[in-house]
């Protein structure tokens, strides 16, 4: 008996001794996919499998981390949090105004993000995003600005920070809009001592660089600033997997005690949803969870060192599974090869080839060929007539055609139709263009990941992990 006490004893305090010794996470990735609300993740799952030809969902990797929860995401001064308050409360776990990067709603008091928490704790630190690294979301990370528009002054904030690695489509707003003789943004951070790396060919032949910016590769010529949409991207194009990869590169060394934070944002699945275009959506989405799946085989090399968690800003676009017929065909949208804006690029081009002179019959053959109409997609007689009367308006006649804008493009109306009528027809639907006050997911894998269950505020987000990784203010 007293021997079996003594052992008893002797398991309570290694038990003890095993709590006591616990190490916080070195390892910290933080990824933020914007606009994907609860819908956004599931929708994706019932599309992977619907072009498998099943009923059901094919789990994408982070949904099936052990832990997950659900936030709120209204903001200080509103219930629908824009990209640039919801960005400060995940960077810095305080509410602020809309438009307002990393101050409080007083937009004077700066408030403090977890990345220079981490990077005055003596981690490396990495902030990316598939969007421009001066857009709202990354830049709450490392700025302080009273309107997320101010592009420039939020730009000349990236190398005051110091963080080891950015990297995104580019940077908006390389010259000062109200002085052109101020110096361009790209010269005065090289100057600072970071090295501008452009595309992930250029990052691979890198030797010793002490601080890096990764852009893509033709950054200047792009119309576009942010990295191609995944359903429009060429061999070559820089994508989110290649920065995590270059990321995870750069920031790890396993003689830095400290580790590293790493703030990962999937950008384009909010410009989807902001264009109502579901099937650039969903492989926004798949291509999220791609580079998520890069950190998690990280974690499985260093599963007591690191910490990844998943969440979103907001939802956007009010996205809807169904139309009210009890059924859904997604597996349609598997026949659009290319997004609303990659359409309008095809046919401006066919206007440019044609002088202007484009006949139904290409229209025809290039809705068919992107969109699978006439052929695996069975049109309606009344989507038939819609799109012919949309022809007439914008390629004949007068030809001053109307753009359908959204938030980020200027569409042409025959793409913005198209993506209407197939999205109808897999039967979806989006009640708006803009943000709503839906509930975000929360996944999480780690070292602590046990913390991020049940409902969040999502100011509790970042502070649980500063928290959890020994971060302080
Ligand atoms: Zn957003």
């Amino acid at each position: 008996m007293k021997r079996q006490r003594v052992y008893s004893f002797l398991l309570i305090a290694l038990c003890l001794c095993t709590t006591c010794i616990a190490k916080a996470p070195k390892y910290v990735f933080y990824f933020i996919g914007d606009g994907m609300g609860l819908n956004q993740v599931m929708s994706t799952q019932y599309y992977l499998k619907q072009c498998e030809g099943e009923l059901g969902i094919t789990p994408l990797g982070f949904a099936q981390f052990p832990y997950t929860g659900i936030a709120t995401s209204y903001s200080g001064s509103s219930d629908v949090t824009d990209s640039a308050a919801g960005g400060t409360a995940l960077a810095t776990g305080c509410k602020t105004a809309n438009g307002v990067i990393g101050m409080l709603t007083d937009k004077q008091t700066p408030a403090i993000s977890i990345a220079q928490m981490a990077h005055d704790y003596g981690a490396r630190v990495g902030v990316t995003t598939s969007v421009t690294i001066n857009h709202a979301t990354p830049s709450s990370f490392y700025a302080h600005q009273k309107s997320r528009n101010d592009y420039y002054e939020i730009g000349l904030q990236l190398p005051v920070s110091g963080f080891e690695f950015f990297a995104g489509g580019s940077l908006a707003e390389n010259t000062n809009p109200d002085d052109k003789s101020a110096p361009k943004l790209y010269d005065v951070i090289e100057e600072a001592g970071y090295t501008i790396v452009r595309g992930y060919d250029e990052y691979q032949k890198l030797v010793d660089a002490d601080k890096v910016v990764l852009i893509q590769k033709d950054a200047a010529a792009a119309k576009e600033d942010a990295i191609p949409y995944a359903i429009d991207a060429r061999e070559g194009d820089l994508t989110l997997e290649q920065i995590t990869e270059a990321a995870i590169d750069h920031l790890y060394d396993k003689r830095h005690k400290k580790g590293f934070f790493l703030m990962v944002e999937g950008g384009k699945i909010d410009y989807a949803c902001h264009a109502n275009d579901a099937a650039a959506m969903f492989l926004e989405t798949v291509n999220f969870d791609n580079a998520i799946q890069i950190a998690y085989e990280f974690y499985k090399q260093h599963p007591k060192e690191t910490l990844i968690v998943i969440t979103a800003d907001h939802e956007t676009g009010g996205f809807t599974l169904g139309t009210g017929s009890y059924a859904l065909n997604f597996s349609a949208l598997q026949y659009q090869k290319v997004s609303k804006a990659g359409f309008s690029r095809i046919i401006n081009q066919l206007r440019h080839d044609t002088k202007d002179n484009v006949s139904w019959e290409q229209i025809k053959a290039a809705l068919k060929e992107n969109f699978g109409f006439w052929d695996t997609v069975k049109l309606s007689e009344r989507d038939e007539k819609a799109l012919y009367e949309e022809y007439q308006r914008s390629f004949t006649g007068d030809k001053k055609v109307q753009m359908a804008e959204s938030l980020y493009f200027r569409d042409e109306p025959i793409s913005a139709l198209a993506v209407k009528i197939i999205d109808r027809i897999a039967m979806v639907s989006w009640p708006i263009t803009s943000h709503s006050a839906a509930y975000v997911p929360v996944f999480a894998v780690g070292n602590g990941a046990e913390q991020f269950v049940g409902q969040m505020n999502n100011i509790d987000i970042p502070m649980k992990i500063a928290k959890i990784a020994g971060y302080k203010k």
